[in-house]
């Protein structure tokens, strides 16, 4: 192997995701997960040359920076350290001083820290991740990725609240939008693949993991997107709701719910775990509606419903539509929840190729629909948000 690796580190409250990976190929050398942290289980498992480990971490000290130390020992048990150019970080939320990929030097690290307003369950972690990153490769350039960063081309209508504006100029209050990373990899891929440079590429990314978004892509820049000030905003999801009547947050708090209380149910015990009663994992939820349980035949339809409402009306901000892209856990593997928000669409002309949409069941890229009215196909793109922070970690440290 002679390209230069990147080491991708994403760093969760008791979680780091890591893989080390060729920024040129995307070719994966190691790939991990350290969980559990702050608990007595902590661990980290990973895959190296096709091999899986695993070890538990220590008790008291700091579980990121052990298992950061652990990446570091097995890269130089491999005798890789040399080849490593950059470590990338992906950041949730970079509010709106980061357009763009940006070097991590102390401002920028504070600045990160001071953005946990906007995003306490994330930008903390992902401070304890950088530093820990830093202790154990002092000299390596460390870049930060931004979830946000793709959507700050939204223009001032998109993005502002109908609200009071000094909740706008006081607490920054205001629609972010998240999976950035997704929806510049799948439109990038998309323009490659229909053979069209992406600046004249209109495209509606619709990305349906357990958290799912859309976003609509005008000439190659993100203009609109359903997630919100908090991911909480747009589609319904594995656990969130997605929008809902802000009335119904006053509501409850009047019955004596506690505001902990209303978060925990709408960010935890909503989405297609609510509304089943079942499961959150579509998956489970496919699968129980085919053996006839109502609670998931409802969360089905009410899911790809709200999917497809999205895309209608992510027409309006669009001068051409080129194509609607599928992607994350639900878009690139489930062929019948694609079906449904097909057959959603069908005043937009779209026509579902049978063949396409099931060849591209187990995450095949493929066209799965056209659309003769708008000249435009859907289609699925696997997504490779890691792939897009070791390119852009790997270009700032050139
Ligand atoms: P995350 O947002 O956590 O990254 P993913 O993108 O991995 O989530 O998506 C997880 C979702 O994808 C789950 O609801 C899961 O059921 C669904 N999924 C994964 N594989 C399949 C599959 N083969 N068929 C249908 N759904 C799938």
């Amino acid at each position: 192997m002679n390209n230069s690796l990147v080491l991708v580190l994403n760093s969760g409250s008791s979680s780091l995701k890591f893989a080390l990976m060729e920024a040129e190929t995307g070719n994966t050398v190691l790939s991990g997960l350290g969980e559990c942290f702050g608990l007595d289980e902590a661990r980290v498992s990973w895959k190296l040359h096709g091999e899986k480990s695993e070890v538990n971490l220590k008790p008291g000290e700091s579980h990121h920076q052990q298992a950061v130390d652990l990446i570091v020992g097995l890269i130089q048990a491999e005798k890789l350290s040399d080849k490593v150019v950059a470590i990338g970080h992906r950041v949730v939320h970079g509010g709106e001083c980061f357009t763009k990929a940006t070097l991590i030097d102390n401002d920028v690290l504070e600045q990160i820290d001071a953005l946990s307003d906007l995003a306490p369950l994330h930008n903390p972690s992902h401070v304890l991740g950088i530093k820990a990153a830093q202790n154990a490769f002092p000299g390596l350039p460390q870049v930060a990725v931004f979830d946000t960063a793709f959507h700050q081309s939204m223009p001032k209508k998109a993005y502002t609240g109908a609200i009071d504006s000094e909740l706008y100029s006081k607490y920054g209050i205001r629609r972010y939008g998240f999976h950035g990373t997704s929806h510049y990899y799948v439109s990038r891929e998309a323009a490659r693949q229909l053979g069209k440079p992406v600046e004249q590429c209109s495209f509606i990314s619709v990305h349906l993991g357990n958290g799912a978004s859309v976003c609509a892509i005008n000439n190659g820049e993100s203009v609109d997107t359903s997630m919100g000030f908090t991911p909480l905003a747009g589609l319904m999801m594995g656990t969130r709701s997605g929008d809902l009547d802000p009335g119904i947050i006053e509501f409850l708090l009047k019955k004596g719910w506690e505001p902990e209380q209303v978060f925990e149910s709408l960010n935890k015990k909503s989405g297609f775990l609510g509304v089943s009663g079942l499961t959150s994992d579509a998956r489970g939820i496919v699968e129980a509606m085919e053996q006839g349980h109502e609670g998931a035949k409802l969360a089905y339809e009410l899911f790809s419903y709200r999917v497809a409402k999205y895309i209608g009306s992510y027409m309006i901000p669009l001068d051409h539509l080129d194509a609607i892209i599928f992607t994350g856990g639900i878009g690139e593997n489930s062929l019948p929840i694609r079906r449904e928000i097909l057959k959603n669409l069908r005043l937009l002309g779209f026509v579902e190729d049978k063949k396409g949409n099931e060849d591209a069941r187990f995450g095949n890229a493929g066209i799965i629909a056209k659309s003769e009215m708008l000249n435009a196909v859907a289609m699925v793109i696997p997504t490779n948000e890691e792939l897009v922070i070791a390119q852009q970690a790997a270009e700032l440290a050139k």
